[in-house]
């Protein structure tokens, strides 16, 4: 593809990339709005899962611990038995030791306990308070999506023509020079192509162009960009002639 029509594609890729943004413009905020509640209820499910999940194996933990204690108390009521019919102060002492481990276990198992009793009425308060945030920011999530999805479907048709065009165009260009394109719209958030404006300046940052650039560009044997700001410039008469064609 010789440099001319190059630019004249690369220029009516943009106008209907200009479309687009036109498109998306309307919109608004909307759809930040719409993807930053559904992280925030996201968020929200994961909070109440990781509680719902802590409080289901609190359950399960309790019952052991019930087990433990009646395990403990048996155990020292069976060494308590045993230590008055022994004969040796060795046997007794033993015993008395195995007696106060129970104990200690028996203490354990009671502190654990009150921490999971505690830790629960935190984690059940949470689980009601993050429901009924849930429940709140979802009602604004569908209140806004469906906002959304009615502004997107009012002009679907009309994004799909441009998407359509976009495609034909930018399939005629290497994919060297439409990286190009895209990362110098992304930098300027408009406009990569622009044509010389009245006084020979550029039509982007309107800084005043060389008058050895102004005759490389009528020459279009390279693409050129402005020296400011590194927009790639078009001579005139290929704006004109990309209009004329649509
Ligand atoms: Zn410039």
């Amino acid at each position: 593809m010789i440099v001319k029509d190059k630019l004249k594609t690369l220029y009516q890729l943009q106008q209907v990339d200009l479309k687009l943004d036109g498109l998306l413009e309307e919109r608004g905020d909307l759809p930040a709005e719409v993807e930053e509640l559904e992280k925030k209820i996201g968020a929200l499910k994961a909070q109440i899962k990781e509680n719902e999940d802590y409080l289901k194996k609190a359950v399960v933990r309790k019952k052991e611990i019930d087990k433990e204690l009646e395990d403990a108390r048996k155990r020292i009521d069976k060494y308590t038995d045993m230590r008055i019919k022994v004969k040796t102060n060795r046997e007794y002492d033993a015993l008395s030791k195995q007696i106060d481990n129970s104990k200690e276990k028996l203490q354990e198992l009671h502190k654990e306990l009150e921490g999971i009793q505690a830790k629960e009425s935190v984690s059940s308060r949470d689980v009601e308070k993050l429901k009924k945030e849930f429940e709140e920011e979802n009602e604004l999530y569908s209140t806004k999506k469906v906002e959304l999805d009615e502004l997107v479907s009012l002009t679907h048709d009309e994004e799909k023509r441009y998407v359509k065009e976009r495609e034909k165009h930018s399939q005629k260009i290497d994919r060297q020079t439409i990286s190009r394109y895209e990362m110098i719209r992304r930098a300027t958030r408009g406009k990569a192509i622009v044509p010389v404006v009245r006084r020979n300046a550029c039509g982007g940052c309107y800084n005043v162009l060389p008058p050895q650039r102004l005759m490389d560009l009528r020459q279009m044997e390279k693409i050129f960009a402005c020296d400011h700001c590194g927009r790639i410039l078009v001579p005139n008469e290929i704006v004109e002639e990309a209009e004329h064609d649509g």
